[in-house]
């Protein structure tokens, strides 16, 4: 199977902004074990701005764009420190690419972004993809990594995008506010409730929430690709996730 999983802050870093250790070993052992089974992994990762954050030892995620920027350049060098490293025990290698939305909209830019990609799952590297948020300005960013990975599992056609965060998948309310709030298992087609209920999103740190990942979904879904939203606490969720169990929510994409 070919695969895209999404990885947000608040999955890779604690409130402060410093890594979380123990996420980011089991995740990377996880990713690794996939690979090793012969599935291709594309790893779409945010924590750019909120590595950077914690790096910079700046008391909080700066609101200006070049503080944003700023430490987004940093964040970055050390998230793709901490990858290589990581995934160098598992004999295991990554590479770096940036996107701007431009990138994908633009026809010839996404087919070298797209030509790139497919060799580098060829030479068995594992891609690592962000948005490009030193040079991403408001006109040209795509602005979410919930959006960014969708577009970029229907631009590689992959068969899942798993998609691991802070809530083990859809509810029907918010379950932090509503004790009756109950998980959706298998989602066929987004509804108009569904998009009311999402809100607004994000953490301290990064940039999501339901929202976006509902607009990730609909994005998969109208392209024929399966998305999954699972909880980031136990990373080996991954593994349920590709043997079809029912963990999460699972969107279920148009069959043609
Ligand atoms: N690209 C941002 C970062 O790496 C994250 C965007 C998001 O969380 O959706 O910090």
């Amino acid at each position: 199977m070919r695969i895209t999983i999404k990885v947000g802050t608040s999955t890779l870093t604690h409130p402060t902004g410093r890594l979380n250790i123990r996420h980011v070993e089991e995740l990377c052992k996880v990713i690794s074990d996939v690979k090793n089974a012969g599935h291709e992994v594309i790893l779409v990762s945010s924590g750019a701005i909120g590595m950077g954050v914690g790096k910079l030892n700046l008391s909080e995620r700066p609101s200006d764009m070049a503080g944003k920027q700023a430490a987004a350049a940093v964040g970055q060098c050390e998230l793709m420190y901490v990858y290589d490293k990581l995934f160098q025990e598992h004999n295991h290698t990554v590479a770096q690419i940036l996107l701007t939305g431009e990138d994908l909209r633009d026809e010839a830019r996404h087919a070298n972004f797209a030509v790139t990609l497919q060799r580098l799952l060829e030479l068995g590297a594992l891609p690592v993809i962000n948005e490009n948020d030193t040079i991403s300005t408001d006109e040209i960013a795509v602005g979410d990594n919930d959006t960014l990975s969708a577009l970029v599992a229907v631009s590689v056609k992959a068969d899942l995008l798993i998609i691991l965060t802070d809530i083990d998948g859809l509810y029907t309310a918010d379950p932090r506010k509503d004790p009756g709030a109950r998980l959706i298992p298998v989602v066929t087609e987004i509804t108009p409730e569904m998009l009311a209920g999402a809100g607004g999103g994000g953490t301290a740190l990064s940039t999501g929430g339901m929202a976006t990942k509902l607009t990730a979904a609909g994005l998969c879904m109208e392209a024929g690709t399966d998305m999954m939203i699972v909880s980031s606490a136990r990373p080996s969720v991954i593994y349920d996730a590709l043997e079809g169990k029912a963990v999460g929510t699972r969107f279920i994409g148009k069959r043609s």
